[in-house]
Order: structure tokens, then C-alpha cells, then sequence
């Protein structure tokens, strides 16, 4: 309904302007705060890139209602509107701009649960399992060995049995039902077992700081899903995911 291009574009958000690298490996986009060394993307996009190679968590290039206008503007003017689309992130006008009461991109927030459940909450654990073939873990601290994992989701679905039904949805075994989970059982494993999980893993000098992200992550979440957030958890919600990336 926006007209924006979305998740696994170039320029894939609706709040800001993040440009991705393309990972060689699996030919997708990825965002990261640093770029990394010799990267090159696309010479037209490292250009528009907004602030330089690196972003500052606590500054994004982020889009507001005027600059949205503008870059439709934009769009609607320029012989190569291909290119422009791609660099900004936007496939044209929406209808929904005729409405003065909406906003972009504020009229339009992103779900927190689904945002960071169907995604970051699955990568990290894939990339702690060694899933995530494209960057293997070994020696890495955040490294869980499969058989300590396989054993932990096994008495997580066995102690649905003793959870009250008012925490929600029954525990999945997420080492043999990755494929089946919904965002509201990634939800239910981050609020309630991810810690007393990792906690359970992460027991050493090295590996303590990953318990902390997840410290982190879960904080971040569960403010961030309340259906009423006062301003100041807002102030902490943002510390929390800064610190997380
Ligand atoms: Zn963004």
C-alpha cells in the first residue's frame, strides 16, 4: 500500500534509508552498521550512501513525510527512474498520500514482534548452531554445540506440559520444527526460554557476553510488544537495540 520496495531491496526499509551490501554467497542483501572491508556493491549505491560506509545506530538516515515527497518527486522526473526507485527504496506514489491525516512513514510502524521474530531471532540462531552455512561458527563464542541444542529444545517442548496456558502458546521443539514456527512461537521462545536457555549455555569468560545480547534482545521486545509504552521505555527501548547491534 506504501509503494515501497520492502525487505530484500537494496534499500529496504520504510523509516530510514539503510543501504544494503550484496553477500556474493546466497546473492542477497544484508545491512550492516560497518561495512565490511573492500566492499564495493554497486558503485551508484556506495554514492548515495548516506554518512559514508558506516551508520551510527543512534543516527540513521531515516525518511520523513517531506523527504518522502520529495523522492517521489524525484522518481516521476528522472529518465532513469529504475535506478532512482532502487536507490531510494521506493517503487512510486501511494494512493494513501491523498489522505491528510497519514504520515510516512510514522503512519505506518513496523510490528516489533514480527519484524525481529520472523527474522533476527532465527538467523542468530542459526548462526549459533552453525545453520547459517554462509559464515561458519567455528571457535566462535556464540558457538552451541548441535547436541547441547537438539537436548535443550527436547526438554523445552517436554516442559509445555507443566507451563500455565496463560504464557501462551505450547513450546515447539525448534530443533526439529524450525520450518513449522510462527512469529508468536519465536515470540514465546525469546520472552520465556530463551534466557534460562542461554544461561544454560553461555557459562564461560568468553561466551557470557552472548547471554547478555540476548539479555538485551528480549528487554527490547517485550517493552517494545506492551499496548502502552510510556515515553521513557521508548528512551529504553532504543538503548537496548543500539546496544544490541
Ligand atoms: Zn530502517
Amino acid at each position: 500500500l506504501t509503494n515501497m520496495k520492502g525487505h530484500g531491496a537494496v534499500v529496504p526499509c520504510r523509516t530510514c534509508r539503510l543501504v544494503g551490501c550484496l553477500c556474493a554467497a546466497n546473492s542477497t542483501y544484508y545491512y550492516p552498521i560497518t561495512t565490511p572491508d573492500g566492499w564495493d556493491g554497486q558503485p551508484y549505491l556506495r554514492a548515495i550512501r548516506q554518512g559514508g560506509p558506516d551508520y551510527d545506530v543512534s543516527n540513521l538516515p531515516y525518511r520523513d513525510h517531506e523527504s518522502h515527497g520529495a523522492h517521489i518527486r524525484l522518481i516521476e522526473s528522472a529518465s532513469n527512474a529504475q535506478d532512482v526507485m532502487q536507490g531510494l527504496g521506493i517503487n512510486g506514489d501511494s494512493i494513501l498520500r491523498n489522505l491528510s491525516s497519514l504520515r510516512f512513514p510514522q503512519s505506518t510502524p513496523f510490528g516489533m514482534a514480527h519484524l525481529v521474530c520472523l527474522n533476527v531471532v532465527p538467523r542468530l540462531i542459526e548462526h549459533a548452531i552453525g545453520e547459517f552455512t554462509a559464515v561458519p561458527n567455528d571457535g566462535e563464542p556464540y558457538a552451541v554445540p548441535r547436541e547441547t541444542w537438539k537436548d535443550l529444545c527436547t526438554q523445552l517442548e517436554a516442559s509445555s506440559a507443566t507451563v500455565p496456558a496463560s504464557y501462551g502458546k505450547q513450546f515447539k521443539n525448534i530443533s526439529q520444527h524450525k520450518g513449522d514456527m510462527v512469529s508468536e512461537d519465536w515470540l514465546n521462545f525469546l520472552l520465556y526460554a530463551a534466557l534460562p536457555m542461554f544461561a544454560t549455555i553461555y557459562t564461560s569468560k568468553e561466551s557470557r557476553p552472548c547471554l547478555k545480547l540476548w539479555v538485551l534482545l528480549v528487554e527490547a521486545i517485550q517493552d517494545s510488544i506492551q499496548y502502552s509504552i510510556k515515553r521513557s521505555t521508548i528512551g529504553l527501548i532504543r538503548k537496548n537495540i543500539q546496544k544490541f547491534v
